[in-house]
Order: C-alpha cells, then sequence, then structure tokens
C-alpha cells in the first residue's frame, strides 16, 4: 500500500475504470510469443507467490458497499485490478493478501482495525473456497498449487499494529498472518520508516525482541517501508531469511522506498528476497520526482493550511498540473536484473502491490499479466530454472528455512514477556 490518504483513494477510483476497458482487456490477452509461451510453461510447474495485493484494504475503504466481500464479487470483472478470472489468466499460484492498517493516525485502534481487516481477508479466502485456500505454511503453498487453488497467505503491514505487545504479535499469528512489515509510513516506537523521521537509529532494544520474536513464531521479517538503519539493524538479529514484500531498486531509482545496493549485497548471507514491486514512482526514476515534490507540497499544505478539504483540493489541484509520468514493464525487469546482478538470482522475486497503487506501470495493468513480466525476463536470456526462482521458488526457499529456524528456537527459548518499558526505560 502506497496510498496515503482515503481522499486521494477515492479520488483514484475513477482512474482505475477508466484504465480497464473491455477492449484495451481483450487486446493484452492476446499477446502472444514464444518468450511468453515459454514463461507460461514455466508457471505450471512453479506457483508464482506475489508478496503484496492490497484488496481488503480497497474492498474495506475504496468500493461501496464497504468491507462487503460479497457484495464485491471476485466472479465478475472487478473495477480494481484484482478479480479470479485475472488471477486465472495471470497464473498466479500464491498471494500474500496484505491486511494493512495506517499508522498516521496516532492510537487510532490499531488492533482493532488490524482485526478486521484480517476478518476481511479471511473472508474473502472462504468466500471463494474453490479458487482460493488459506495457506500457513510453504506445504499449504506446494499442496494448493497442485489442487490448482491459490494458496492465500495473510500479511500485515506496520509494526504500530502490535500497539507494542509481543502477546498480540503472536495471536496475530495465530490468525494466520505470515509476515510483519515492521513500520508502514510512520516512524513507530521502535522501529524507523523510510518515509519518516529517524527516531531510533534503526530498531530500539524492544525492536529487536520483535524481531527475535517472530524468527520463534516463524513470522517472515518484511523489510520493505523501513529505513536502511531499520533493515542494517534487522538483518544484524535475525536468525531466518527476511523479505522485502514491495520494493525496487535504489541504484536505479532514488526513492527513499528503495533497498540500496549495501543491503543488497547482504542478502546472500541473510538468505532473503527482495520482491520487486510495480509502484511506478520505485521504478521509474521520473515518476519518483514528481511523487516526491507532491509528497513535500503535501507537507507544505499541511503546515499552512488548517482546512482539511481545503488542503486536499490545493493537492488535487497541484497533482492536476504535475502529471506522475508512466512507469513500464521494461522498467521493473531493469529492477528485477539489477537485484539478481548485486544480491544473486537466489534473492529476488515479485511483489505487485496491485489494488495498493493508484496508477500501474504500462503492460502491468492487473493480475493477469504477470506471465508477461516474466516473457520479457526471458527474452533477455533468463534460463526456466531462473524463472521459476524469481517466480515462486525462492519465497518458497525462504519460508521453508524460516519454519526451520522457528523450530529450533521454540524447542530452545519460551514466548517473550518482555515489554517495552522494560527494555526500551521509556
Ligand atoms: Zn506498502
Amino acid at each position: 500500500m502506497v496510498l496515503r490518504d482515503a481522499s486521494r483513494l477515492f479520488l483514484l477510483f475513477t482512474v482505475h475504470c477508466s484504465l480497464f476497458t473491455p477492449f484495451a482487456h481483450r487486446m493484452m490477452a492476446q499477446t502472444s510469443s514464444p518468450d511468453l509461451t515459454r514463461a507460461r510453461k514455466v508457471l505450471r510447474s512453479v506457483p508464482l507467490i506475489d508478496g503484496h495485493n492490497d484488496l481488503p484494504w480497497r474492498i474495506r475503504a475504496e468500493v461501496k458497499p464497504p468491507r462487503d466481500v460479497a457484495a464485491y464479487d471476485l466472479r465478475q470483472h472487478t473495477s480494481g485490478h484484482t478479480d479470479l478470472a485475472r488471477l486465472a489468466e495471470g497464473q498466479v499460484g500464491a498471494q500474500f493478501w496484505s491486511v494493512y492498517v495506517p499508522g498516521e493516525f496516532k492510537d487510532s485502534g490499531y488492533a482493532r482495525i488490524q482485526l478486521e481487516q484480517i476478518d476481511i481477508a479471511r473472508r474473502i479466502i472462504s468466500h471463494s473456497p474453490d479458487r482460493l485456500a488459506l495457506a500457513l505454511t510453504a506445504a499449504d503453498i506446494e499442496r494448493e498449487f497442485r489442487q490448482h487453488r491459490i494458496a492465500s497467505l495473510i500479511g500485515m503491514e506496520g509494526g504500530h499494529v502490535i500497539e507494542n505487545s509481543l502477546g498480540a504479535l503472536r495471536v496475530y499469528y495465530a490468525l494466520g498472518a505470515r509476515y510483519l512489515t515492521l513500520t508502514h509510513n510512520v516512524t513507530t516506537d521502535w522501529a524507523d520508516a523510510a518515509l519518516d523521521s529517524a527516531r531510533h537509529g534503526g530498531l530500539t532494544p524492544f525492536g529487536r525482541e520483535v524481531v527475535r520474536e517472530m524468527n520463534r513464531l516463524g513470522m517472515l521479517v518484511d523489510l520493505s517501508h523501513v529505513s536502511p538503519a531499520t533493515m542494517s539493524a534487522a538483518l544484524d538479529v535475525t536468525e531466518a531469511p527476511v523479505i522485502f514484500s514491495h520494493s525496487a531498486a535504489r541504484a536505479l531509482v532514488d526513492h527513499p522506498r528503495n533497498v540500496p545496493d549495501s543491503i543488497l549485497q547482504r542478502l546472500p548471507a541473510n538468505g532473503g528476497i527482495v520482491m520487486v514491486t510495480f509502484v511506478p514512482a520505485f521504478v521509474s526514476a521520473e515518476a519518483a520526482v514528481v511523487d516526491l515534490r507532491h509528497t513535500a507540497r503535501e507537507k507544505e499544505l499541511k503546515a499552512t493550511v488548517a482546512d482539511t478539504a481545503e488542503r486536499r483540493r490545493a493537492l488535487e489541484a497541484w497533482d492536476k498540473d504535475n502529471p506522475q509520468p508512466r512507469a513500464t514493464l521494461a522498467q521493473v525487469a531493469d529492477h528485477i536484473d539489477h537485484v539478481r546482478q548485486v544480491a544473486g538470482v537466489d534473492h529476488v522475486g515479485i511483489g505487485s502491490d496491485f489494488d495498493g497503487i493508484d496508477r500501474v506501470p504500462i503492460g502491468l495493468e492487473d493480475v493477469s499479466h504477470f506471465p508477461d513480466l516474466l516473457a520479457e525476463l526471458a527474452r533477455r536470456g533468463w534460463s526456466d530454472a531462473d524463472l521459476g526462482k524469481l517466480a515462486g521458488g525462492n519465497l518458497l526457499r525462504v519460508l521453508h528455512q524460516a519454519e526451520a529456524v522457528a523450530q529450533r528456537l521454540q524447542r530452545e527459548r519460551q514466548p517473550s514477556t518482555k515489554t517495552i518499558e522494560e527494555l526500551d526505560r521509556k
């Protein structure tokens, strides 16, 4: 999820609708080439595992009626990026459904919203039992892929949702959450975010205890959205491979949400992966410039205009005068190639952020287009084996490893009863 407020989400709903004309969709479906044939063949033997899709938030906040999973009918062509027919066309084998919770409104009942988001995700999954199945382990993904159902995992976005409680973290795991992004856009009491001020130099002692407890549970540590110092601190303490569920390469696009080469270089030792995202502002340098100017303008308006409606109008006017350049599928492939070059082919994956983004790259308009991305890489010389690693093989390895670490740690130590007051002396 990259959108930052509900008003922006609502405005962009109209953009979504205009993108999905039936004609455009038919045109894409007809594209074929030997590379695409190869990509499709690979995806019949290895599950394509996407790291981040924001459908639960879309159903919660963007569509009417809100929170109504049955009304947002995935069996029909939806107004968003995701429905069952397009998931099948995109050969999606497993999906981390993001259960995003905004962190901007301090103490706004994060845990309640988190529980409701997990409820929405679980209702989405149980509403289509013939096509989707809740997955809690790597073995679940492998089994559901053989059964031709989309293995559905739950990924939490933003460490604020644990409300500084390791007990809450454990209960989220019990409800099915299999990753936690340590921050969203707001620095928490224990971890610095990429797009907020640094208050802790990375992780506090409690933040390090959160990572250790996640390792003990077998919940993946997700380092998208955090600052480079937090990435580094988490890599220092984690015993399991980490993931970046939706990020790109900082060397190609200098956006704070992207991963610097110095961190990519640490992934072989850790075993973790960067799941390259499709967010235009992270994959296109031209789009990043406009996005960062948008953020600066938003900040400026917050400081100078008291009325929220007036502020929103002013920002919308600014957006109209400063249209964001389109990103392309080839640029996404460039980021994948870069991560491969610096970290290695065992440390890259895919994390679209579909239904969490207002704009999409040309060629990656919705979930039906994943095979086109693999076809582009096939064209660039990737072998079938390497395409399989990118698509899902690497994530499966990471999850298997995290599960093995958890089994060992559960033999070695009890659930942590540490508190933030105790560790950070607040
Ligand atoms: Zn996000």
